[in-house]
């Protein structure tokens, strides 16, 4: 727990959020502004601030992070029309919640090149 980190509250329950999956080390919920008709966060329990602060032992978490975002996306009916994964990582890719976390982003067209 990182005093002051939003998403370790909505994985301690003391902030509400939508959530849509819970395991003992992976939430995942609906995101508070979203970007397109579905758009889900899928973030580890354990504060971990970003890729950069990851390593080889959290590989296994992270690998079932991606495994948590394809089933959501199967189950929130996006999965053939598409979806796409973001992580964000420091100031220029505009990470503004410093606690690791998946975008799970679909239901609409996407733009490419990214803005
Ligand atoms: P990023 O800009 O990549 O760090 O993404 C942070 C995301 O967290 C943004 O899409 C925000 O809308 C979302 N967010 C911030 N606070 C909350 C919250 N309390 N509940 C759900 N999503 C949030
Ligand atoms: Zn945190």
């Amino acid at each position: 727990m990182n005093t002051g980190c939003v998403f370790c509250k909505i994985s301690e329950d003391k902030i509400q959020a939508r959530k849509i999956y819970q395991s003992n080390d992976i939430i995942a919920f609906h995101d508070i502004n979203p970007q397109a008709p579905v758009h889900v966060l899928v973030i580890p329990r354990r504060h971990i601030r970003n890729l950069l602060e990851a390593d080889e032992q959290d590989a296994s978490l992270i690998g079932r992070m991606l495994i948590v975002t394809t089933q959501i996306a199967k189950q929130l009916n996006i999965a053939e029309s598409g979806y796409r994964i973001v992580i964000n990582t420091n100031r220029n890719a505009g990470q503004s919640i410093d606690h690791l976390h998946i975008h799970l982003l679909g239901g609409r067209a996407m733009q490419w090149p990214p803005g």
